[in-house]
């Protein structure tokens, strides 16, 4: 029996855990700084828009439990709003496979019930710097992961300047879950609209299952400083919904008119904050003599620009999962830790990495000829749509001048 200490029950930690518990020969202890309680009756933290790909990870081992009531969106709408308030592109973007949002409240609360339901050996408890020391040097597990997000143990992890272009938060963050929008006669089907105010930052509209139902998220991404960048953390909830429908009459007025009787969903439906690109070299090496695995965010913290946080998240929790089970009885050493790393990075995180960072600066000249295209062209828009789920194909046809013009000359 190997013995795996989790540390941190959010997405990657909790997938993780229930996926392990369903092989054989794992004993897994889990550290939640939250109980399931906590999680469900707390403030939202994402907005968690997932796809196809990530869906399919979680589906492998039954974890897709909302499939019958989630939301289901089936692609995106992308409109540019330039000059400010004025629609000057709109494109239909549909995905091959829907997507969906489930509220980490509701699905962090259920998948840690599950866990305990199922064998994991659950402690409560806020794991301090000295507290990994002592496990990692303790000899009670085999392998200790830490999957705690972008709290403050990330810093046992050192910053990865080469792979780490930015030391600032590049959008300020605000959404507000609100009950259900009219429905958008750009495309009556749900989808997530992502409207983008050059400049500025970008307003997303996401359909997503919270804690009381079917609703919408009105997610603002702002350039800091700019006049997008108006939301305080701890904001009253009233107030954040106000001053995202004054901004979206101004700057999005086609989202505004399918906003403007917006309620909202519950009594913490809000978020605001920011948070610097960054990622970490895997392996944190404690005083006592001690490694650590780190995952997801805690490696690879990216803006939610793209909306790969959650996907990123299910995918380095499969392939951590792949690496445990291949390694048999093995020593899970820091060469193993490493090669981990390396193969979840090569295969996944660098492209999604590569893309979002790109989609945070002023876009390039051939990406808006892309976007141009994909106006008229469906099959450019249905790329765009499914590079959200396999965020490697952007390498082929996006990413570069160069590919952009091969991809183009060889559409038919
Ligand atoms: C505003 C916003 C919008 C987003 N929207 C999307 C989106 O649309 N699509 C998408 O794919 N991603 C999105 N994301 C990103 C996504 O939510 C995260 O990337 C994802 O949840 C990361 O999973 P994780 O397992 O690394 O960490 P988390 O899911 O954050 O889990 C970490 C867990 O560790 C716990 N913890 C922290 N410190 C400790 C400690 N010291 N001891 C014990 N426990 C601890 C926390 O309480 C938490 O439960 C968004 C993020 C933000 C901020």
């Amino acid at each position: 029996m190997r013995r795996v200490l989790v540390v941190g029950a959010g997405h990657s930690g909790l997938q993780l855990t229930l996926s392990l518990l369903a092989e054989e020969d794992y004993d897994v202890t889990l550290i939640s700084a939250r109980t399931a309680d906590d999680i469900r009756d707390g403030s939202p933290m994402s907005t968690q828009g997932m796809f196809h790909q990530a869906l399919e990870t979680e589906r492998a081992y039954g974890l897709n439990l909302w499939d019958d009531t989630v939301p289901h969106y089936d692609g995106l709408h992308i409109t540019l709003s330039a000059p400010p308030g004025q629609l000057a592109l709109a494109i239909n973007a549909p995905l091959d496979f829907p997507g969906q949002s489930v509220d980490q409240r509701v699905k962090m609360a259920t998948w840690l019930d599950l866990a305990a339901e199922r064998g994991a050996t659950i402690i409560h408890d806020t794991v301090g710097h000295d507290d990994l020391d002592r496990y990692t040097s303790s000899g009670e597990y085999d392998l200790v992961i830490v999957a705690a997000g972008k709290g403050d143990l990330v810093s046992a992890f050192e910053r990865d300047a080469a792979r780490s272009p930015f030391t600032t938060p590049q959008r300020a963050l605000a959404f507000t879950y609100v009950k259900p929008l009219e429905p958008d006669p750009a495309w009556p089907a749900p989808h997530i609209g992502f409207h983008a105010v050059p400049g500025h930052g970008e307003l997303f509209v996401i359909p997503a299952l919270t804690r009381s139902g079917p609703s919408d998220i009105l997610f603002f991404e702002a350039v800091p400083g700019g006049p997008l960048d108006v939301f305080t953390p701890g904001m009253d909830p009233a107030d954040q919904l106000t001053r995202t429908l004054e901004l979206a009459a101004r700057y999005v007025p086609w989202v505004h008119e399918r906003a403007e009787k917006a309620e909202l969903a519950d009594t913490r439906p809000t978020l605001a904050g920011r948070l610097t690109p960054t990622v970490r070299k895997p392996v944190a090496h404690l005083p006592g003599g001690g490694i650590a695995l780190g995952m997801a965010d805690v490696v690879v913290l990216n803006d939610p620009i793209t909306g790969q946080g959650s996907n990123t998240a299910a995918k380095c929790s499969a392939a951590y999962l792949a690496a445990i089970l291949a390694h048999g009885d093995q020593p899970f050493d820091e060469a193993w830790m490493t090669s981990t790393f390396e193969t979840f990075w090569d295969n996944t995180a660098k492209a999604v990495t590569d893309w979002t960072n790109a989609m945070l600066q002023p876009l390039p000249e051939h990406v808006q000829m892309l976007l141009g295209t994909a106006a008229g062209e469906p099959a450019v828009a249905r790329r765009f749509a499914n590079g959200f789920s396999d965020p490697t194909d952007f390498a082929d046809w996006f990413m570069t001048p160069q590919a952009a013009q091969n991809y183009l000359e060889h559409l038919q």
